[in-house]
């Protein structure tokens, strides 16, 4: 073997192992590690409820510091290793917002989360949210879909990101009588899970809680939002 071959199989070896081995932490960017000891408990849950318009969303993390890091490393950057350590806020969230529930009896409530746009897709190849409600042992039930492509919302204020999701979101089916808890990784002005349950309502279901993975705070004043539709929950 020549030496030129075997450093590039060294080569090729190292990066293997930079592949399944994360060399720094998706929070704070520590070598040697997939998520720090510091930046673990960082991730604690601490579940509280924000509103956005009239609805109850219940939060597990603020979208800032070490969270936003490791949100945007696992939706972004490719760190999927962080899946395990974002699962357990978001299933303290949903638990949260179905202790919220009124009255839990007659019948199961259905997890629906946020459809990918195709754009997602296909630079991730997953469904964040639904791939943390699957490492959480949960399992969302695909009730919603893109009824067009939206563009992006990063970098849109609150009054343009409600127009761009004005009835951008539809059933896959009717949901006569089928209760849901919506769940999304970020609620941010909250027009993406208000179109969602907009959707839900349209197809005949009810919308009996919000949980988000993180929230991030207000920056913008509150617009008016008037949908008939949207009246129906909490
Ligand atoms: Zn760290």
């Amino acid at each position: 073997m020549t030496r030129r071959l075997r450093n590039r199989l060294t080569a090729a070896g190292l990066d293997a192992w930079a592949t399944i081995l994360p060399t720094e932490c998706s929070g704070c960017g520590a070598l040697d590690r997939a998520l720090c000891p510091s930046c673990r408990l960082a991730l604690r849950p601490a579940v509280h409820p924000v509103t956005r318009d009239d609805a109850l969303v219940w939060a597990a993390l603020t979208y800032e510091g070490v969270a936003r890091h490791v949100i945007g490393a696992y939706k972004d950057g490719g760190r999927t290793d962080a899946a395990a350590a974002l699962a357990a806020p978001l299933r303290a969230a949903i638990a949260a917002a179905l202790t919220a529930v009124p009255s839990v009896n007659g019948g199961g409530i259905r997890l629906v989360t946020i459809p990918s746009s195709r754009r997602a897709w296909r630079l991730r190849g997953y469904h964040p949210v639904d791939a943390l409600l699957q490492r959480a042992g949960l399992h969302p039930v695909p009730a919603l879909a893109q009824r067009g492509e939206s563009v992006d919302q990063v970098g849109l204020g609150r009054a343009a990101r409600a127009a761009n999701k004005g009835n951008s979101l539809v059933a896959r089916h009717p949901l006569t009588g089928t209760r849901v808890i919506l769940v999304d990784d970020i609620v941010t002005t909250g027009a993406t899970l208000l179109e969602a349950r907009r959707a839900v309502f349209a197809a005949g279901g009810t919308v009996v809680g919000l949980a988000t993975l993180a929230e991030t705070r207000r920056l913008l004043p509150p617009y008016s939002h008037s949908g008939q539709t949207d009246r129906q929950i909490l």
